[in-house]
């Protein structure tokens, strides 16, 4: 978390010298009218033919009527409106203060990112934001208070263990304070290194803590493979004993042994809900995740040849697991494991530890892919009204989610595959996120919402981006508006930075 702490007081410098040049005042934009689309309102009604005006950073008319003489008008023939995409789910923290034009998102129709997932968020929350609010980016952000920074401040290196009582109650003080702060919410990554000690009450008290201060709870649960189910049933219990909205991140089953299980994974999510747990999901749209090498072996044995054999045979074989960035040793990128051991003339295992043993004297794990979902689980979870479309991307990263998401919903599982209708993918990119997060004039088109908005054609949109070229940049976002001043247009981003810290 130094590295955040490092860059906000660099960003805070640099602005000493700048002058608040970027804070354009929205009122005194001209109004203009989006006439001719196909309006996709974010509620999941059918499309319907509408003009849209915008002034003053928001939606003050939709209806049918002409533009005032000399009023700008964007033609929207054979496009559909919508309003801007939310990412619930965004790990651009580090990448916006470098890239706050935000290119590889504003090129998905991404108007808002919510960052800090995982439990991984900068800290201290509030002069983060305030970087942010001196260096504006294209896009809207919120940010979540992460657990492990928390978790760091209070029990320094000696965090492989239960907190105790005394340290618990000094981390709900620092939840507390980031949610003042202007956190949104809480995040967990309890399948990760720092999160993965924590007990159960440890993670009730610390969403406690952020639910007095209205936020929701957002959590990476502690296994999504072998034991998917009783991680869910820790997550539910959370959410109930803190009795907070708990928002379920990347909902997946990542090992052979629960592929297929999605029905009855949805099942013990529905009867959460009938018990009025305020349950949410999201879901990108690709069977294969990215992470660290140590998240594949679970009992974190990762010298023990059995265990490694069990973690590469769960994903399907050494085979489904790609390194994707591994500083110590460059070479192994853009490989498999299998190749590399094949290679080298050792076993997968082998090869695995090896890997291990150079991370940890560099004190670097390797990044990975692995490819070890299944189709007709991701079908099962996208059918769910609850679940909502997320990328877990980000600028920079090196899975094409982080560039391709939300116009893959768009092209390949809504025009291709007919898994959804149009008018429900885009709810489920905009009114969706936006209940989670309690946010009433963003995510629909309304007179008085905010002008996030983003004009796709139908007919083209998709994405373009793959494991061997993450970043390639989607087709048929026409346009992108943030607060109602054009980001993304014809294929490029502006320039213009009208990106506020939200919700404020
Ligand atoms: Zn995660």
């Amino acid at each position: 978390m130094t590295r955040f702490l490092a860059r906000s007081f660099a960003a805070a410098f640099l602005l000493l010298a700048c002058t608040g040049t970027f804070l354009l005042s929205q009122e005194k934009l001209p109004s203009f009218v989006i006439a001719g689309a196909q309006l996709a309102d974010g509620t999941g009604a059918p499309l319907r033919a509408a003009s849209v005006r915008v002034a003053g950073g928001k939606i003050v008319q939709i209806g049918e009527f002409a533009a005032a003489q000399g009023e700008r008008v964007i033609d929207g023939k054979g496009l559909v409106l919508a309003p801007g995409f939310i990412d619930m789910h965004n790990h651009s923290a580090e990448g916006i203060a470098e890239d706050p034009l935000a290119e590889s998102q504003i090129a998905q129709g991404i108007t808002t990112v919510i960052l800090g997932p995982d439990g991984d968020s900068p800290w201290p929350v509030g002069a983060w934001l305030e970087a942010r609010r001196k260096n504006p980016a294209a896009l809207n952000l919120a940010t979540l208070v992460g657990h492990e920074p928390v978790r760091r401040a209070v029990m320094g290196q000696d965090y492989k263990r239960a907190a105790t009582p005394e340290e618990i109650a000094k981390m709900a003080a620092l939840v507390e304070q980031g949610m003042r702060e202007g956190a949104i919410g809480f995040s967990s990554g309890l399948e990760y290194e720092v999160g993965s000690y924590s007990s159960t009450d440890e993670v009730v008290a610390l969403a406690q803590a952020a639910a007095r201060h209205g936020g929701f709870y957002e959590t990476h649960i502690r296994d999504e493979a072998d034991k998917a189910f009783d991680a869910l049933r820790e997550e539910i219990a959370i959410a109930e004993r803190a009795h907070i909205p708990v928002e379920h991140s990347h909902i997946k089953l990542g090992t052979v042994a629960v592929w297929g299980k999605a029905p009855g994974y949805i099942r013990v999510i529905e009867e959460a809900r009938q018990r009025g747990v305020d349950f949410l999901a999201d879901c990108y749209p690709y069977d294969a995740w990215h992470s660290t090498i140590k998240v594949l072996v679970p009992d974190k044995q990762y010298e023990n040849p059995q265990s490694v054999e069990k973690a590469l045979a769960d994903v399907g074989g050494a085979s489904h697991v790609t390194i994707t960035g591994f500083p110590p040793n460059p070479a192994y990128e853009n490989r498999t494991i299998a190749e590399l051991a094949g290679a080298r003339g050792i076993s997968p295992v082998a090869m695995f530890i090896r890997i291990i043993r150079e991370g940890d004297a560099a004190n670097s794990d390797a990044a990975v892919i692995g490819q070890s979902m299944i189709e007709s689980d991701l079908h099962a979870f996208y059918q769910q009204p609850w679940v909502m479309v997320a990328s877990d991307g980000g600028i920079g990263m090196h899975h094409p989610r982080g560039a391709g998401t939300f116009p893959r919903v768009l092209g390949l599982f809504v025009r291709e595959k007919h898994w959804l209708t149009l008018p429900e993918a885009v709810r489920k990119m905009t009114a969706l996120p936006a209940q989670r997060l309690g946010w009433k004039d963003r995510g629909v088109l309304r007179e008085g919402a905010a002008a996030d908005l983003v004009l796709f054609n139908p007919g083209t949109v998709i994405d373009r981006a793959t494991f061997a070229k993450p970043f390639e940049l989607p087709a048929g976002i026409e346009k992108v508006f943030v607060a109602g001043e054009l980001v993304w247009d014809a294929g490029k981003p502006t320039d213009a930075r009208p990106g506020r810290v939200l919700p404020n």
